[in-house]
């Protein structure tokens, strides 16, 4: 499924209100995220059926990303995460429910089927890719659905981000059923992986814009870059009142979340340049050799150090005490 996520990523708005949207299609597309990651380490792979051309599907083998087991795993971490950085049981469940949605999701689409555990294991495919007609009616029904919820949900806002989303969700569902439906030649790897690996993260970044809250003053501008499913933040804009802070150790946990950021960014630049030579995309890697010739080693240091920012950032804006 591709459109039917995100619906379920704005549906979820429900669960809470407070969450930017954004969060939770990126959760509800994290599977697929991950198949990009599988897909390139040689991990997980796919094979297209005899007669592609008509078909407009692929067969997957993705225990990591899509099974049910590492599903759950998955759903735990980012819920996890979740709560460590909002503080609100309600977001934490809301990301649960939408990663764990793709994999019932896909289960209703894929024609293979998802494994319970691993690969060789019991699968859930019902297989509705083989009628792509209703597959795509299917999804275009829960867009609707999902922007109703959503609309219903920010109504208060209504006319500064409801009618944007909405917009960009309809584009975003004709692009991507169309898309599927006219698909005929099989795209290379690189392409597929490509796009599992940027479509997410571009796609939850967009309607994180869109369902971006009124800042006040005090918080200054912020801009937030999407980037490789990295979320780098970039803070201007005439940042904050250091008088409404309270507390020393608040305004140097300030202090160490603005420096992290750019090491993070740091961290994820030199990853990519990694990953970019590994594909050879761009030139020669700096380190040939060594546990920090990794790109895995660079993404993952950027995401923990980001973490760390964000979650210091809300410690010294006193938001965690002010959370329920
Ligand atoms: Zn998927």
């Amino acid at each position: 499924m591709g459109i039917g996520h995100v619906a379920v990523g704005l549906s979820l708005k429900r669960i809470d209100p407070e969450s930017n949207v954004g969060w939770l299609i990126l959760a509800a597309l994290l599977p697929d995220f991950l198949l990009g990651w599988f897909a390139l380490g040689g991990w997980e792979s796919y094979a297209p059926p005899a007669g592609y051309e008509s078909k407009h599907y692929l067969l997957f083998t993705f225990p990591w990303s899509h099974g049910l087991a590492a599903g759950l795993i998955w759903a735990a971490t980012g819920a996890f995460l979740a709560f460590l950085i909002t503080r609100r049981r309600r977001c934490a469940l809301g990301v649960a429910i939408a990663v764990l949605s793709h994999f019932v999701l896909d289960g209703i689409a894929q024609v293979k089927g998802l494994p319970l555990v691993l690969s060789g294991s019991p699968v859930f495919g019902l297989g509705l890719w083989r009628h792509l007609p209703f597959e795509l009616a299917l999804e275009a029904g829960m867009t609707v659905a999902g922007l109703w919820i959503y609309l219903n949900t920010t109504r208060e806002h209504l006319q500064r981000t409801g009618t944007g989303m909405a917009i960009y969700t309809a584009v975003l569902a004709v692009f991507l059923v169309i898309g599927q439906w006219r698909a005929a030649g099989l795209p290379s790897r690189a392409a597929l992986i490509t796009s599992w690996l940027m479509a997410p993260p571009i796609m939850a970044g967009i309607a994180l814009w869109f369902d971006r809250r009124p800042r006040s003053g005090r918080r200054g501008l912020a801009a937030r870059v999407v980037l490789e499913g990295m979320i780098l933040r970039i803070r201007f804009g005439r940042g904050m009142k250091v008088s409404k802070v309270r507390g020393k150790n608040r305004r140097i946990a300030l202090m160490i979340a603005s420096v992290l950021t750019p090491f993070s960014l740091m961290a994820a630049v030199l990853g990519l340049w990694r990953l970019g030579s590994d594909l050879s995309w761009v030139g020669e890697f700096a380190i040939p050799s060594g546990p920090l010739s990794h790109w895995q080693v660079w993404l993952s240091a950027a995401a923990g150090i980001e973490t760390c920012s964000l979650a210091l950032g809300r410690y010294g804006r006193g938001e965690d005490s002010a959370a329920e």
